[in-house]
């Protein structure tokens, strides 16, 4: 079966599953804690990151880098720029088995 069949009768959630990563062992996304204590309200990116690196525990934003997929959100949508974000370094970082 092609890969395009395949993908066709995936749910996204198994064709994430797929995914591998070789993570960076420096972070390609570092957050300004500072600005997310004390000049953010709504705190979007809990809610908009796909891959759940942000959350949120006792009013404390935590962010985990592992399992990003690269997708930029986190860095377009901060409304108080506290996302400083880079590719990883060249190989690393998640791979894609299906798009
Ligand atoms: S949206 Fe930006 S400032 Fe607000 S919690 Fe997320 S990273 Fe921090
Ligand atoms: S780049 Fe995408 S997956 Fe990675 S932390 Fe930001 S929103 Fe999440």
């Amino acid at each position: 079966m092609s890969e395009a069949k395949v993908l066709k009768k995936m749910k996204i959630d198994e064709a994430l599953n797929t995914n591998v990563w070789d993570v960076d062992h420096k972070p390609h996304i570092v957050v300004d804690y500072e600005k997310c204590r004390k000049i953010c309200d709504k705190k979007i990116c809990t809610l908009l990151c796909p891959a759940g690196c942000y959350t949120l525990t006792s009013g404390e934003i935590l962010f985990s880098y592992e399992g990003c997929l690269e997708c930029g959100t986190c860095r377009v949508v901060c409304p108080n720029e506290a996302v400083t974000w880079n590719y990883p370094l060249s190989g690393r970082g998640v791979q894609y088995r299906y798009g």
